[in-house]
C-alpha cells in the first residue's frame, strides 16, 4: 500500500523547508486542507544551515543581484530572485521569530549568532503551516502516477514503514553535491532525470578551496591570513574575473573568501584553456606605478620591512588594514624573487625592484586542483532553469514537478547569495505547487 498526499518535497534543506512552508502558508491563506510532507534522508535535518558561516548562517546579504550567480542566463536567476527579494526573505524570518544584523560585509546573520535559531526557527514553521516532516526517508526513485507522482523510498533506515507514496505534486529539493556527508550526494540529480531533465555538461565544486604544490612557498605560510585581489586570467593574459577579499594561506593551498570566490571561474576557464591562471595581487587598488614609485622615494628599513610597516594600498576589505603585508608574507615574496628580505629599500637594483612590484602586484600562483565536493560550499551546474517555468518553478518537461535550490544551475557568491536562491526558488516552487492544487488545475 501506498500512502497518500498532496505535495512531496524531497529534500528538507534550506531550498525544501522554504517550499513546504510556502505550501502550507498558501493553504492556510486559502482554507484548504493539502497533505504536505518534506522527505529526506538525512537523521538530522538542517546540517548544511547549522555549519553555515563558521555556525552562525549567514541566511542573505543586503543586496542581493544577479551578478552574484552564474551558470544559468542571469536574467532568468534575476527572474525568481525579484519573486521572493531580500526585503521579503527578511520580513519572512523575522515573522518566525528570527531577527537580523548586517555586517560591513553585507552579510545577514542572526542577531544570535547561532545558525540553531535559523534552522530552529524553520523547522517550527513548518510544523504550524502542517508540513509533515519525515526523516530518515530516503527517496529512491520517483516516477509520473496517474495524474501526479509516485515516490519510493530507499530500502535504508527510515522514520515509518511507508514505503512508498502517491503525491499530486512533486518538488525536487534534494541540493547538489557539496558537503555530500550532509545527504546531498547527486541522487537529485538522478531524480530530475528520471523525470526527463538534463544536466549541465558539467558539475563541478564551486566556492572550494584550491591546493598548489608540494612544497610551493606559500604553503608556508600556513594560517596568515591577508586582503589581496585574486585575479583568473585566461592563457593570453586577459583579467576574466577578479575579487577582493580575504586570501588564507593554508597547508595544502588557498583558501579564504576571494579564493572561493574565484574557484569556479579558475574551474570553468581551465576547461576551456588549460593555460588560465591564478595571479594575486597583495596591493588591490593600488596601481603597479604607484607602488614602484613608493619603493623609488622610500628610505631606511629593508624592503621587506618597508612591504611590512609602510605599505599603503587603497582597497578596503573587512576585517583587515589597508597598510602592510603581513611581515612573513613581505619576507617570503623577497625571498621568492630572490632579493635579501634585509636589503637596504634605496639599495634595490632596478631588476629587484621590478621582480618585488610583480611579487607583490601580480604573483602567478600554480594551481593543481581543488578539494572537491567534500570541502565545497556549493555545486556549480545542475538542472538548466530553461527546463523550468521561473514563474512556478515548475519543469517543463514533466509537469506537476517543480525544482529549487541547489539542484538547480545556479551558484552563487560568498555572502549569503546562495541561501538566497534558495529561500527564493524555494518559496516560489512552493506557493506555486500549493496554489495550482487549490486551483484545482
Ligand atoms: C560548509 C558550508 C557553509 C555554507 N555557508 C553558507 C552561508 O553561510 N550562506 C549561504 O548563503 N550559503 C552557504 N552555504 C551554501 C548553502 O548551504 C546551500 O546553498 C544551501 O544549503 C542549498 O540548499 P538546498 O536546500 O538546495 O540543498 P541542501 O541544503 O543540500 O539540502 C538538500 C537536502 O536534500 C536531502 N536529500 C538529498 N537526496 C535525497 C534523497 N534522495 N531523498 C531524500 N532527501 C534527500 C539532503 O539530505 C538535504 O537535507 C554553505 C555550504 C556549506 C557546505
Amino acid at each position: 500500500m501506498s500512502e497518500r498526499g498532496d505535495i512531496a518535497v524531497i529534500g528538507a534543506g534550506a531550498a525544501g523547508l522554504m517550499a513546504a512552508i510556502a505550501a502550507g502558508r498558501a493553504a492556510m491563506e486559502a482554507g484548504s486542507r493539502l497533505r504536505i510532507l518534506a522527505l529526506d534522508g538525512a537523521k538530522s535535518l538542517g546540517a548544511k544551515i547549522l555549519v553555515a558561516g563558521g555556525g552562525r548562517c549567514n541566511v542573505t546579504h543586503y543586496h542581493v543581484d544577479e551578478r552574484a550567480y552564474a551558470g544559468s542566463s542571469r536574467n532568468s536567476i534575476r527572474n525568481v530572485l525579484g519573486r521572493f527579494d531580500v526585503q521579503r526573505t527578511v520580513a519572512f524570518f523575522n515573522e518566525i521569530g528570527v531577527e537580523f544584523k548586517q555586517e560591513d560585509t553585507g552579510k545577514l546573520f542572526p542577531t544570535t549568532d547561532r545558525a540553531r535559531t535559523v534552522l530552529d526557527a524553520l523547522l517550527s514553521e513548518a510544523r504550524r503551516v502542517g508540513v509533515e516532516l519525515w526523516h530518515p526517508w530516503r527517496v529512491a526513485s520517483v516516477w509520473p502516477h496517474n495524474a501526479g507522482f509516485k515516490i519510493q523510498r530507499e530500502d535504508s533506515e527510515a522514520c515509518n514503514d511507508i514505503r512508498s507514496l502517491i503525491a499530486r505534486r512533486v518538488i525536487i529539493a534534494a541540493g547538489g553535491k557539496a558537503l555530500p556527508k550532509s545527504g546531498s550526494d547527486g541522487q537529485g540529480y538522478s531524480l530530475a532525470k528520471s523525470l526527463g531533465h538534463t544536466m549541465t555538461a558539467r558539475i563541478f565544486p564551486a566556492l572550494v578551496p584550491l591546493t598548489t604544490p608540494d612544497g610551493h612557498f606559500l604553503r608556508e605560510l600556513s594560517g596568515v591570513s591577508v586582503p589581496a585581489e585574486v585575479i583568473v586570467r585566461d592563457a593570453g593574459g586577459k583579467v576574466l574575473v577578479s575579487f577582493t577579499n580575504s586570501v588564507l594561506f593554508t597547508h595544502f593551498g588557498l583558501s579564504g573568501p576571494a579564493i572561493l570566490d574565484a574557484s569556479r571561474y579558475l574551474a570553468d576557464a581551465r576547461h576551456a584553456d588549460p593555460g588560465a591562471s591564478l595571479v594575486l595581487n597583495f596591493a588591490p587598488g593600488m596601481p603597479v606605478a604607484d607602488l614602484d614609485r613608493a619603493i623609488v622615494s622610500a628610505k631606511g628599513p629593508g624592503i621587506a620591512r618597508w612591504l611590512a610597516e609602510s605599505l599603503v594600498f587603497r582597497a578596503d576589505v573587512p576585517g583587515h588594514t589597508n597598510r602592510g603585508l603581513p611581515e612573513r608574507l613581505s619576507r617570503a615574496l623577497c625571498e621568492h624573487s630572490s632579493v635579501d628580505p634585509a636589503t637596504p629599500i634605496q639599495s634595490l637594483t632596478r631588476v629587484q625592484r621590478t621582480s618585488i612590484v610583480g611579487e607583490v602586484c601580480s604573483l602567478v600562483v600554480p594551481i593543481t586542483g581543488d578539494r572537491g565536493f567534500t570541502h565545497a560550499e556549493v555545486t556549480a551546474g545542475g538542472v538548466p532553469l530553461s527546463e523550468v517555468r521561473l514563474d512556478s518553478m515548475e519543469s517543463r518537461v514533466s509537469p506537476g514537478a517543480h525544482l529549487c535550490g541547489e539542484i538547480c544551475d545556479v551558484d552563487g557568491r560568498i555572502g549569503g547569495f546562495n541561501f538566497q536562491w534558495a529561500w527564493s526558488s524555494g518559496y516560489v516552487a512552493g506557493s506555486a505547487a500549493a496554489r495550482s492544487l487549490i486551483a484545482g488545475t
